[in-house]
């Protein structure tokens, strides 16, 4: 997987294997971070001698239990979830709640441990956590949807608070199911606690510019790394974004505001390419308020092209936004993009790019945005919702809209500068690990064993 490990890191990886049996996400986003702590080591022996990357890879608290549920037909189901409380060093747990099929333990073990460096990165006060459950809310009826998340938040409920843990959507979560959660959390405990969740809807808690949040902040993080390079801007570029859902939505609104030219998106069944650039409102309506396939958007603009079941990134493009999910673009994908003049590339999702295709873009030359750095915005703006829960306050969306492309700004330099000091100009995977874990290690360290 990915590069060799260092000889004193090679162990903890074999450690972090045999202790996780079977958890091959987790594997991979820990041998991602650890293929960059080298060098940490010899500038910081303390860290070593304190087995601060043990103690991390480790979750502070697993919880697994069990959600049952009646369909509209009065059948019963039974679901499985899990909040993992990964790491309360810079703040209380944070990061959000996923609902899929797919998801098992490792999953969520594999965003909790991105989740700690991203927040850190963010340089605000929030610790790294993530949860979810394997139940598809594909097709379910908006009842099956809220009796299940009522049935989930009574087991939920006694492991959250504002100060303890705080979750948020992700994939299969969003305003409707956070309201379904946060209402039950409210009847349980008969508390008015905004700030223990975030991504709420506006009339009750939530902060503007959150639903854009994830997307906004990976277009300005793109366009901070195009900065750097001389071939300069955003402006006139062309952009391809997979997936289809609320990261990608924005992440194509801010592009075009930018001045760049989305021609392409996807969802799970194939991609439409429109060379006049992709109309948001259709877009919006389609998936937004029908919450249809993207297949329909050809149906609707006839010059643009549906095409199933292949990959969006053989659309050549000069950039590319990983909007979708895990391990979607691999290393057969990022050649081919290297081939067509793809220069940067920035993940919307997290951890969309395996290691062979990340590997390929860094020797290619294409600048590379990390998920935990360059899909921050999201969190980086429920940590803004927090502030306001807790000031009781409602900024205006251009305010927080200025706070988010502040942060991102921001964490692009953190990167850039760490990379840098490092001996790795340029190299952002570098930079945003070693940022994020120098901050982590350093609170854990200074809180004792
Ligand atoms: N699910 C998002 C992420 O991956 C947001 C988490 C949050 O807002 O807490 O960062």
């Amino acid at each position: 997987m990915g590069i060799r490990l260092d000889e004193k890191l090679e162990p903890i990886y074999r450690e972090v294997l045999s202790r996780n049996p079977g958890e091959s996400e987790f594997h991979q986003a820990v041998h991602e971070v650890l293929e960059t702590l080298g060098p940490v080591l010899v500038k910081h022996p303390e860290f070593a001698d304190r087995k601060l990357i043990q103690r991390i890879c480790e979750p502070e608290r697993q919880i697994i239990f069990r959600v049952p549920w009646r369909d509209d037909k009065g059948e019963i189901h039974i679901n499985r979830a899990f909040r993992v409380e990964f790491n309360s060093a810079l703040g209380p747990y944070k990061g959000g709640m996923r609902f899929h099929p797919s998801v098992y333990l490792g999953i969520i073990k594999f965003l909790g441990f991105e989740q700690i460096f991203k927040n850190a990165l963010t340089g605000l006060p929030i610790g790294g956590g993530k949860g979810g459950s394997d139940f598809d809310p594909k097709g379910k009826s908006n009842e099956e949807i809220e009796r299940f998340c009522q049935s989930l938040m009574l087991e939920l409920y006694r492991h959250l608070g504002e100060h303890t843990d705080v979750p948020a959507g992700d994939i299969g979560v969003g305003a409707r199911e956070i309201g379904y959660l946060f209402g039950q959390y409210k009847r349980i405990t008969n508390r008015y606690e905004s700030g223990v969740f975030t991504g709420k809807g506006l009339a009750w808690g939530g902060s503007r510019a959150r639903t854009e949040a994830t997307g906004y902040g990976t277009v300005f993080f793109m366009r901070e790394m195009l900065k750097m390079r001389k071939n300069g801007g955003i402006e006139g570029k062309r952009v391809v974004v997979s997936g289809a859902g609320n990261v990608a939505i924005y992440a194509i609104e801010k592009a075009h505001e930018l001045g760049a030219k989305v021609i392409a998106c996807s969802d799970s069944g194939g991609f439409v390419v429109d060379e006049q650039g992709i109309n948001l409102e259709t877009l919006k309506q389609i998936k937004e308020v029908e919450r249809r396939r993207i297949s329909a958007y050809a149906d609707i603009h006839k010059h643009a092209r549906y095409i199933e079941g292949s990959s969006i990134w053989t659309v050549p493009c000069d950039i590319a936004l990983p909007c979708a999910t895990q391990n979607e673009l691999t290393g057969k994908d990022a050649s081919i993009l290297i081939k067509n003049g793809c220069i940067a590339v920035a993940e919307g999702a997290n951890m969309p790019t395996t290691p062979e295709g990340a590997q390929l873009f860094q020797e290619a030359g294409v600048a590379f945005g990390p998920g935990k750095a360059a899909n921050a915005g999201g969190v980086s703006t429920s940590a803004l919702e927090m502030q306001q829960n807790a000031s009781r306050d409602s900024w205006s969306f251009e305010y927080t809209e200025k706070r988010l492309e502040e942060i991102m700004v921001d964490i692009h330099r953190t990167c850039y500068e760490t990379a840098a000091e490092f001996g790795a100009e340029g190299n952002y995977i570098l930079g945003a690990n070693i940022a994020g874990f120098i901050r982590v290690a350093k609170a854990m360290d200074a809180m004792g064993l």
